[in-house]
């Protein structure tokens, strides 16, 4: 019998510097059916990110162009900056039967979830406010200003977590990437998404 499976679109949501980029970055390590859908954003880039690799980091005139030309599965402004996500970065990775995740907030999440019932949704959550700050200001890529500024819509977007079908607490690593692994591994077993040949 083979045994295939229909890509999915999975959402990892949660609050700047809890983690989602060092859990879907091992995802994506461990396991080639995943791949990720790089968004647009007018944010500048940080010292480390690649152009096309993290983000592609576009002029606020090219988002508007986007936008007009219905780019967008999802869009959202986002601690002050523009994000959104490519209608053909999803759909091109998922028609090679990629399954795709989405690091998104969760506006975009919301966006997402009305147009594809279908997709697996994960909040990623810190043990504590102060543990998030620690991690932003430990990470050293953003200004004081601009991590206080995450801080505070941290709790705006925690307070919205019960939309999404999962919630895991990244305080140990290792067990929040078990933890998401096995949701997306059990995910892949859902009878609809699974079509088998039998002989
Ligand atoms: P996000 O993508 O959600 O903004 P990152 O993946 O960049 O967050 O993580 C923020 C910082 O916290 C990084 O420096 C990362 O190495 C660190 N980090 C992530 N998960 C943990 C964890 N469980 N324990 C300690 N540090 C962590
Ligand atoms: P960062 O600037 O730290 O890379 O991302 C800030 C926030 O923007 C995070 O919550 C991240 O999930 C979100 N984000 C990144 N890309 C997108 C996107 O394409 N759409 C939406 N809605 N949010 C995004």
């Amino acid at each position: 019998m083979q045994d295939e499976r229909k890509s999915m679109l999975i959402v990892i949501s949660g609050p700047s510097g809890v983690g989602k980029g060092t859990i879907y970055r091992r995802l994506l390590d461990n396991d080639p059916s995943l791949t990720f859908s790089v968004s647009v954003t007018t944010r500048t880039p940080r010292p480390d990110e690649i152009d096309g690799v993290h983000y592609y980091f576009i002029s606020c005139e090219a988002y508007d162009e986007l936008l007009n030309q219905d780019a967008f599965l999802e869009h959202a402004d986002v601690h002050g900056n523009r994000y959104g996500t490519l209608k053909s970065q999803v759909d091109e990775k998922m028609a090679q039967g990629l399954s795709v995740v989405l690091d998104i907030d969760p506006q975009g999440a919301r966006q997402v979830m009305s147009l594809r019932s279908d997709c697996v949704s994960i909040f990623l959550l810190p043990k504590s406010i102060s543990q998030l700050r620690d991690r932003l200001y430990n990470r050293n890529t953003e200004t004081p200003e601009v991590i206080e500024r995450r801080v505070k819509n941290a709790k705006d977007e925690i307070a919205q977590r019960s939309m999404y079908q999962y919630a895991v607490v990244n305080d140990n690593l290792e067990l929040a990437y078990d933890q998401v692994a096995a949701i997306i591994t059990a995910e892949k077993q859902r009878t609809t998404r699974f079509f088998p040949e039998v002989e």
